[in-house]
């Protein structure tokens, strides 16, 4: 994707989009440990993160001008979030 991908009537969604990325990634690297079951393929690993990035509710997404890293509230449904992802794709791996 380009830069140009995420304009619609001159604004620009990339920062939000990548902002919910960066966080996801983050706390994936970080709770993938506590997760003794997950394989960490690639078929796994991808899953998890399209799971998580689907699972975090609209209304964080919309309000661009939330500041998410002082936010612990919205950092913890996040880490559910990301949890939750983990525990599934661990207990019904996709992979072959
Ligand atoms: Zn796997």
């Amino acid at each position: 994707m380009n830069k140009e991908d995420y304009v619609i009537n001159g604004v620009s969604l990339e920062n939000i989009r990548n902002r919910f990325e960066v966080i996801v990634i983050r706390l994936m690297k970080q709770f993938i440990p506590e997760f003794p079951d997950f394989d960490k393929c690639e078929v796994c690993i991808e899953d998890v993160y399209a799971l998580s990035l689907s699972r975090i509710p609209s209304v964080y997404m919309k309000d661009s001008t939330m500041v998410f890293e002082d936010d612990e509230m919205i950092n913890e449904n996040i880490e559910e979030i990301v949890k939750y992802a983990l525990f599934q794709v661990s207990s019904n791996p996709k992979h072959k």
